[in-house]
């Protein structure tokens, strides 16, 4: 890896002049709370070396300017809800924090889009979307905390992405501020475009190494009326997620499929303090079904219970808010069961899921630690939470090793990979370079090269350089 210059006392007063004396914070304690994300494993800890709160795209360029001329590493961070060390400055450095621009710009209704500033959280988007009737498809289930900035950056998914699709696919363009500190807009607000490369795509889903967000143009949909949560109860987990193709083959077009296994049922009920029915045995599958038309909400509902009763389900149910209380309860609920965890975000064709969900819980059974399974399974987006209980540090780190060398080249033999929405952070860095085909990561590495030459723009996650 590349040797960065320290953060001098020069460079923090060229930070000073650029951003403001305020907004610049090197004591003890501003540095410590950023030292990690989401990731409870201090072995992946990193103290940054001055933090900063740039309130505009030119004072992000400002700061990108002084990385360059200095040569230190710049990490963007934005809520820090990363599950996979994205936002840890894993080379030292500067930690350019996006919270203070957090503005909505405009929301044109006519238009059906919001222009709004990168620091601006995902939650508000989805209300203030909403008032108006209308429908931002983005809907992570960090979306309370997260913002819509790193939202772009990791190609988040989440809970409606079977219908509407990732993040990526709820954006017409972005502002953005380049590696070397210019400030570009990418993309346009259009239904078609083939006019040169799509650099907007490239920049999402590059987690902070290409560029910086600082403003995004975003799709806005008519919002369905009539909505309707079921939650499907089954004790065999295949015939749980079995249910995925037979829903979309039925032209269901649901807007959300969740699984979670019994023990995620069990721990995030327990965390919420809810009890619904078979919480002791059950395998819990929300289908959120939503329409434009009362009636077809009835015909879909009767159509549901059909296809769920006739493929095995114990009981279905029309499900309350309790449900997506739990379902969005399950990743902090393992937090009280161990204190240190990690969350494996594989990505496998839809018609795959369940086999994959059976397979890899057989082969958990052979190692030391708990593991809970859930998945945005119409996606074929399978979460594996595995728990490091009362294993010491090398026993963990070798179990998790010797699961990992054994699932992923399971995964990929399959058509998979290793992150379907968390992105790959620096925590997977290593199986990124292992499994990725070499000319994909030769190109890859190419075009990090040609717009990064100085590799200051969040080094150290996806690949190495
Ligand atoms: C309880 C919980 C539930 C979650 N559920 C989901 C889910 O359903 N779907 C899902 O996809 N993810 C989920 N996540 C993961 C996480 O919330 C997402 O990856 C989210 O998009 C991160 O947003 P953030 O603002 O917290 O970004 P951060 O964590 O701060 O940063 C994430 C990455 O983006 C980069 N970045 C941040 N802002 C910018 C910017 N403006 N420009 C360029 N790069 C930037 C960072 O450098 C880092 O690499 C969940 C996490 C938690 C803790």
């Amino acid at each position: 890896m590349k040797m960065y210059n320290p953060v001098t006392e020069e460079v923090v007063e060229a930070l000073k002049a650029a951003v403001g004396v305020e907004h610049v914070f090197t004591d003890p304690e501003s540095l410590d709370k950023y030292k990690t994300d989401e990731e409870t494993d201090s072995r992946f800890f990193h103290t940054p070396e001055v933090v900063v709160a740039p309130g505009s795209a030119e004072e992000v360029a400002a700061v990108m300017k002084i990385a360059n001329k200095y040569i230190v590493p710049v990490t963007p961070r934005g809520a820090g809800t990363s599950v996979s060390c994205g936002a840890i400055a894993v080379c030292g450095g500067i930690v350019l924090l996006m919270e203070r621009m957090d503005k909505i710009i405009e929301i044109n209704t006519d238009g059906m889009y919001m222009i709004v500033e990168a620091g601006v959280r995902t939650v508000e988007i989805q209300q203030k979307a909403n008032e108006q009737g209308l429908l931002y498809a983005g809907d992570p289930c960090s979306s309370d905390s997260c913002l819509i900035g790193g939202n772009i950056a990791t190609n988040a998914g989440g809970n409606k992405a079977v219908r509407y699709g990732t993040t990526r696919n709820q954006v017409y363009s972005v502002e953005v501020v380049t590696p070397t500190g210019d400030i570009v807009e990418l993309g346009a607000r259009l239904k078609k475009k083939s006019t040169g490369y799509c650099l907007e795509q490239l920049i999402m889903g590059s987690e902070g190494t290409l560029g910086i967000i600082t403003k995004a143009t975003l799709k806005l949909l008519p919002l369905a009326p009539y909505r309707l949560d079921v939650l499907a109860i089954f004790t065999d987990v295949e015939k749980a997620t079995g249910i995925v193709p037979i829903l979309v083959k039925a032209g269901l077009n649901p807007t959300s499929v969740e699984f979670m296994d019994n023990g995620f049922v069990r721990s995030s009920s327990d965390f919420s303090e809810l009890r619904l029915p078979h919480y002791e045995d059950g395998s819990y599958v929300i289908i959120t079904v939503e329409t434009f038309n009362e009636d077809e909400l009835d015909s879909k509902m009767e159509q549901l219970d059909e296809l769920c009763n006739a493929n095995g389900a114990t009981d279905v149910l029309e499900a309350d808010d309790r449900v997506w209380t739990i379902r969005r309860n399950c990743l902090e609920s393992t937090r009280i069961l161990s204190k240190v965890s990690t969350s494996d975000d594989l990505v496998v064709p839809v018609n795959k899921i369940a086999s994959t969900i059976n397979h890899l819980t057989a082969v958990a059974k052979n190692y030391p630690f708990r593991v809970f399974s859930l998945a945005h399974a119409g996606d074929g987006n399978l979460h594996f939470q595995i728990l490091k209980g009362e294993l010491t540090d090398a026993e963990w780190e070798n179990a998790l090793a010797n699961f990992h060398a054994e699932v992923y080249p399971y995964i990929y033999s399959l058509g998979g990979r290793i992150s379907g929405e968390h992105g790959i952070g620096s925590k997977k860095v290593e199986p990124m370079e292992k499994y990725t085909n070499k000319i994909e990561m030769k190109m890859m590495k190419e075009i990090k090269k040609a717009l990064d030459p100085n590799n200051v723009l969040n080094p150290g996650k996806v690949f190495n350089m």
